[in-house]
């Protein structure tokens, strides 16, 4: 039997390494494994065919962003969780984003630039360092971070399986898993 279930969007946002992709991975499995519908939205995946051809001036990133939100959208009102995965820098933008969205939860997760640079999930830090990159997040292009977000996961102090239950948990409490 088909589960009813109410959309809602889980945007996770945080530095390159900060554990995104991570998270919302272990979130996704464990919602399929309990029936629910989800879709992913992640940004490298999204760089290569919605977004193809943007770069990472402000303007891009903002049609980036512009453009998962509006899929994000289509999706929410349709009963999907949609979980998206990406960087989303600029305050503003994540701001706009919410409005459009009918449930909205963001998740700020959250390890300082050091911990980042330190793990360079993908050699991106080192490559940005040499001058190969140019503005990346972090290194030589600006991270506002969340002021109110609902959850907060310090992948720095906490294990995954912490962070991805404080995800869980937010979701339960705010009447998502309707069975
Ligand atoms: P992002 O998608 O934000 O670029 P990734 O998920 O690719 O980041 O990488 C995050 C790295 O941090 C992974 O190697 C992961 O195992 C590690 N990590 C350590 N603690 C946590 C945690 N609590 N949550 C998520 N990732 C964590």
């Amino acid at each position: 039997m088909e589960i009813k279930q109410r959309g809602v969007t889980v945007w996770f946002t945080g530095l390159s390494g900060a554990g995104k992709t991570t998270i919302s991975h272990l979130v996704e499995k464990e919602l399929r494994t309990q029936g629910y519908k989800v879709e992913v939205l992640d940004g490298d995946v999204v760089r290569k065919n919605l977004s193809k051809g943007l770069g990472f001036s402000k303007e891009d990133r903002e049609e980036n962003i512009r453009r998962i939100g509006f899929v994000a959208h289509l999706l929410t009102r349709n009963n999907v969780i949609v979980l998206v995965s990406v960087i989303a820098p600029y305050q503003n933008i994540r701001e706009e984003v919410r409005q459009m969205i009918e449930n909205f939860v963001e998740v700020y997760v959250n390890a300082p630039l050091e911990v980042c640079e330190q793990r360079d999930v993908k050699y991106l830090y080192k490559k940005a360092r040499a001058g190969l990159i140019k503005n990346f997040t972090g290194i030589d292009d600006p991270y506002e971070p969340p002021s109110n977000p609902e959850v907060e996961c310090r992948t720095d102090q906490e294990s995954v399986t912490e962070s991805v239950k404080k995800v869980l948990d937010k979701l339960e409490m705010l009447g998502y898993f309707v069975q």
